[in-house]
């Protein structure tokens, strides 16, 4: 038992209740037709004694048998066979005589379907049951069929080991069926039968049929050591429960609490106490780390648990510092500050400003002559005007010719 302690146990049990169990199909009359049986065979307990401890049997006999009014004659009139209750089939036979007289001959006995001849064979759950005797070329479900309470099987027939028309239904513990020794067991419930409860719904009355009311299908069974409550396992790793067959399992990462009804997961610890638990915590042993933590950029730390250090944004680029080419450093005009850029991105002092230089503008050099014999030289007369007309003549004449 993987229950943690004793009391747990008695608390589970006085709380919840119970261990997941099976609650077994309860099943109806086999038959549709409504006063065609006209005689009853049932399993004998001995010394041809009846679950009621009459004599509607015969020594030996394993199973239940409702003989048709009529005899064989009746199998003409197609009286359905129908499944007792939800299931699946497992075996079907077919093909066989089905006017049968006796347990042998030549086309009856036991060599024929094992006695049962054409049968049909479902799993009900926690039985499997034999519906016997068929009459031939009836048979209307086949192996691996799901079907339903009351669903048409086929009709009643006198095939293999029978003596005249007849149903022979035979259920036995599921665990054992198939194994060539299964346990027959009695449907019925009576003071000379050994079975504690009745297979059916409504057994009915000795020498009666069973209700055709169908029961509640039947609930899936849980392994003996589960609950219908979640439960820690034995290494408190994991809890577990089962609701009709299905089991569940919860893996507790911090541990399984026993709590009386659902043990409960532990939750996961705080370790550095950061307030972010030990789940969502990407270093619990760091109190500096969790999601929210304020995120430095570039020191290679994943402070706010966001998967990747915060990169920084990138440096601006700094002002030139070389003037472009072509401007002659100095010249005046040339050396306006570019707006927008009054200070270093880098160190945050005030950028230097841009030299300013006072003198000459600078000018394409030009030979002095040629800007000296545009304009003849003029004044207000004397002799240094005409030392200067003079002049003027002698240059600009000698370079006008060259
Ligand atoms: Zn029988």
């Amino acid at each position: 038992m993987s229950r943690m302690g004793i009391a747990a146990v008695v608390a589970a049990l006085a709380l919840a209740g119970l261990p997941s169990t099976v609650a077994a199909q309860e099943l109806r009359s086999p038959v549709e037709c409504d006063g065609c049986i006209g005689w009853w065979y049932y399993f004998d307990h001995g010394f041809s004694r009846d679950w009621n401890c009459g004599s509607a049997t015969y020594s030996g006999h394993t199973g239940s048998d409702y003989s048709l009014n009529g005899g064989n004659r009746a199998i003409d009139d197609d009286n359905a066979v129908v499944a007792m209750g939800a299931g699946t089939v497992v075996k079907t036979e077919d093909g066989y005589f089905d006017r049968c007289t006796q347990c042998g001959g030549a086309n009856c006995g036991t060599g024929f379907g094992n006695g049962f001849a054409n049968q049909v064979v479902i799993n009900h759950g926690d039985y499997r049951m034999i519906y016997g005797h068929m009459k031939s070329g009836s048979i209307a479900v086949a192996e691996g069929d799901t079907v339903e309470c009351g669903q048409l099987l086929g009709f009643i027939g006198s095939s293999g080991c029978s003596t005249g028309a007849h149903l022979h239904i035979e259920p036995s513990d599921a665990a054992s069926f198939g194994t060539g020794r299964y346990t027959p067991i009695d449907p019925y419930v009576g003071e000379c039968s050994p079975t504690a409860a009745t297979l059916f719904l409504d057994q009915g009355a000795y020498r009666q049929m069973p209700g055709t009311e169908c029961g509640e299908p039947p609930v899936p069974a849980c392994p003996p050591d589960t609950f219908d409550v979640w439960t820690c396992s034995e290494d408190l790793a994991l809890r577990r429960r089962c609701l009709e067959g299905v089991v569940s399992e919860e893996p507790c990462e911090w541990g399984c609490t026993p709590a009386g009804t659902d043990d409960v997961c532990g939750l996961p610890p705080d370790a550095d106490g950061d307030g972010a638990r030990a789940d969502v915590d990407c270093d619990d042993a760091d109190g500096g780390r969790h999601a929210g933590a304020l995120e430095v950029c570039g020191d290679g730390i994943d402070q706010d648990c966001s998967g990747d250090d915060l990169a920084c944004p990138p440096e601006p680029v700094p002002m030139p510092t070389v003037p472009p080419a072509g401007v002659t450093p100095g010249a005046a005009g040339t050396g306006a500050a570019p707006t927008g850029a009054t200070s270093s991105p880098v160190t945050g002092q005030p950028a230097a400003p841009p030299p300013i230089v006072v003198g000459p503008v600078a000018q394409p050099r030009q030979e002095p002559e040629d800007e000296g014999c545009r304009v003849v030289p003029a004044g207000g007369g004397g002799w240094l005007q005409m030392l200067a007309l003079v002049a003027w003549v002698i240059t600009c004449t000698r370079r006008r010719r060259a």
